[in-house]
């Protein structure tokens, strides 16, 4: 399911965490420009990074309000558990997709259902415990040919362990999957203009600043951050501008990165879930 290691010949992921000295710059030159609210993913499993407590807790203390992130929950423990409770994560969601052993197994190759499984009812169980209102817990699912049909049940499954189910429509990141899974016709939607680029900035353990989450090809890359490019010259750059004329010109398919993306190919919308 995951884009970086999709296809080989992209080659462009290096398999590796973001250090400690570099988030905690990131951090501070957010912070004076009024940072409120980050999210510690993309494409990777931040709980795989040995220092994400002590990233969580230095956002925390920093003054950013909103410290989300993405986990797959396969490596969550008591520990980790107690310490993102502890030092202030506000929102966590878990990717779960499937409300079946054979199903999930399939769509997240290498986990194990039941363990999964266990280890989210186990961190609802200790943030109660904990008699803490946070982080939120979101329980989502990624609507596909595989598991479309679990979609009313999979509310009622985790129903009892998280605050928020969400439901989000499979994309196919860059074209890299060569199967079909929408569930739905896509409408293409040319004229689209893409706020992400007014609103945020992807930085990756490298360093390498993305436009969006959504870019598994590093299409448009913005810079990398670093000593001598600091985020405020990479957001006010060349590249962004440009491309911010673009979208507002209603022309995002000129660029690359936009024209390959479902928000230029096309939206399917979702069905309700009663
Ligand atoms: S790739 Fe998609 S999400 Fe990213 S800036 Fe372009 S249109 Fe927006």
């Amino acid at each position: 399911m995951c884009p970086r290691t999709h296809r080989v010949e992209l080659n462009q992921w290096e398999n590796r965490m973001m250090k400690f000295e570099t988030f905690k710059s990131i951090i501070d030159e957010g912070v004076k420009y009024g940072l409120k609210a980050i999210n510690l993913n993309n494409f990777g499993e931040s709980l795989f990074n040995k220092k994400i407590l002590e990233m969580v807790k230095y956002a925390h203390e920093n003054g950013v309000l909103d410290i989300m992130m993405h986990t797959n929950g396969t490596v969550m423990n008591d520990s980790l558990a107690e310490g993102l409770i502890k030092n202030g994560l506000n929102r966590i969601i878990f990717s779960m997709d499937s409300i079946s052993k054979e199903i999930y197994e399939k769509i997240r190759i290498g986990a194990i259902f039941e363990k999964t499984v266990e280890n989210v009812k186990k961190f609802y169980d200790i943030r109660q415990k904990m008699k803490s209102k946070t982080p939120i817990i979101r329980v989502s699912m990624v609507r596909m040919k595989e598991n479309d049909h679990e979609a009313k049940d999979f509310k009622n499954f985790w129903g009892n362990y998280a605050d928020e189910i969400s439901y989000t429509d499979y994309r196919n990141q860059d074209g890299l999957d060569k199967i079909d899974r929408y569930t739905k016709i896509k409408e293409e939607n040319k004229s689209y203009s893409c706020p992400a680029l007014w609103q945020r900035m992807t930085i990756n353990a490298t360093g390498e600043v993305t436009a969006c989450c959504r870019d598994a090809g590093k299409r448009l890359t913005l810079g990398k951050y670093n000593k001598d490019n600091n985020l405020k010259s990479i957001w006010e750059g060349k590249i962004l501008k440009e491309s911010r004329i673009l979208h507002e010109k209603k022309q995002a398919y000129k660029i690359d990165a936009c024209n390959g993306c479902d928000h230029i190919r096309g939206m399917i919308k979702p069905d309700k879930i009663s």
